[in-house]
């Protein structure tokens, strides 16, 4: 169903409240260590800038204060860097409902407004009707920008769009369209590249996936239990036991509708995780030894996949890339990724998104996406509770 966005409404002299995805890392001083997310915001908020509004409401969760006042986690830090971005100064406030809240607001002369910390309330996390009811009394129009958050039905993503005409911000309709394309109508062929550390986190997602990819490639930790459900010598390496009979019929399920399933071949091995000095390539993993990456010949393999590629979801890191010693296999799937002109490249998953930062191609991919779990949801094929509450266009 499409949803309605900010640029279908007028927002002229409107109070509009914006849900942002503040929820920014802090170090110990309460500086903020990565502001992706901020600078994420930064189309949506300057668009209903320039429309005029009479104020522009932002709200966010930050860490996990369950539904008490944390002092650590408040939006102070969030506040002073939008005044910093924008060159403008905004008006934090130390609540996000109540009348002083709304009075502060009315009275108030700058044209922005950051409301406290949503989780201060356990309210919010609850989706309860009364305070989502509060949070929607404070303004005219209601639009979500928030992504990482959509997969959740709390109060300031679902509850609140009982009440007012609820619309998707610009991220959240970049987030719908490229995520929301590839998994329901990709442009042909359509390739995925799977990896990270468990298999179980990825099973609804190859799945999903199986329907619409021409070609999956596995690489990463879930990869050896993909190879032990064919009889290979995995060694050491990360075995989900409990999963090789699904990673069996999943393989089956691929040959039966057409999908080209190109497992890790070679892999980087060492024998002790923690002294990458032992390090060697090898096809078949002997026992005392652990893959820590894909090798020479499975980057190959990806990449010749790859080139033909029209549509690329990338969802896992195909080797334990925090460690250098261990990264150059998604080194080089990033590096590539970045070469191709003609294709969509999404990336999807927290660490995937790290990774691609991490090798400074992030300006290279058609679409990072800034959801973690709110990503993986999206590529199931779930309906995301914060999408679907919105208003209908
Ligand atoms: P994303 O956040 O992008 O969805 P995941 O959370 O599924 O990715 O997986 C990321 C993790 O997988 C990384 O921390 C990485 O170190 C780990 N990983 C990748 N390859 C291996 C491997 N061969 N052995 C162990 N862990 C691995
Ligand atoms: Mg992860």
């Amino acid at each position: 169903m499409k949803k309605l966005t900010v640029k279908d409404v007028d927002l002229k002299g409107k109070k509009v409240i914006v849900r942002c995805d503040f929820n920014v890392p802090l170090d110990d001083s309460l500086n903020i260590t990565d502001d992706m997310r901020i600078r994420a915001a930064m189309p949506t908020i300057k668009y209903i800038l320039e429309q005029e509004p009479s104020k522009l409401i932002l709200m966010s969760h930050l860490g996990r204060p369950k539904g008490e006042v944390v002092e650590k986690m408040r939006l102070t830090p969030v506040a002073n860097r939008l005044e910093e971005i924008l060159g403008e100064k905004v008006l934090k406030l130390d609540d996000c409902v109540g009348e002083a809240v709304k009075e502060a607001i009315d009275k108030s002369s700058e044209r922005i407004v950051l409301l406290e910390n949503l989780r201060f309330h356990k309210e919010e996390t609850n989706n309860d009707p009364e305070f989502a009811k509060q949070l929607a009394s404070l303004a005219d129009i209601y639009v979500n920008d928030a992504f990482g958050t959509a997969h959740r039905a709390h109060a300031s993503t679902a509850g609140i769009t009982q009440y007012l005409t609820s619309v998707a911000g610009l991220l959240l309709e970049k987030e719908i369209n490229y995520l929301g394309g590839a998994v329901t109508n990709p442009e042909k062929p359509f390739v995925v590249i799977l990896g990270g550390a468990k298999v179980s986190d990825k099973i609804t997602l190859i799945e999903n996936l199986l329907k619409k990819a021409d070609t999956i490639l596995i690489g990463g930790g879930m990869a050896y239990t993909f190879l032990k459900a064919l009889g290979k010598n995995i060694g050491d390496s990360l075995l989900e036991e409990d999963k090789i009979g699904t990673a069996k019929s999943l393989l089956e399920k691929a040959r039966g509708s057409g999908v080209d399933i190109i497992l890790t071949e070679d892999c980087l091995v060492v024998k002790d995780f923690n002294d990458p000095s032992t390090k060697q390539i090898v096809t078949d993993i002997p026992d005392g030894w652990q893959g820590v990456d894909i090798g020479p010949k499975t980057i190959q393999m990806f990449k010749d996949a790859l080139s033909k590629a029209k549509t690329v979801v990338w969802n896992g890191p195909v080797g334990v890339f925090e460690i250098d010693d261990y990264a150059n296999g998604t080194k080089e799937i990033a590096e590539y990724l970045a070469t191709l002109k003609d294709a969509i490249t999404i990336v999807g998953g927290g660490d995937s998104a790290a990774a691609v930062k991490k090798f400074k191609v992030e300006d290279a991919m058609t679409h990072i996406s800034t959801g973690g779990g709110a990503s993986l949801e999206f590529l199931e094929g779930k309906q995301l509770p914060g999408i679907a509450a919105l208003t209908d266009a």
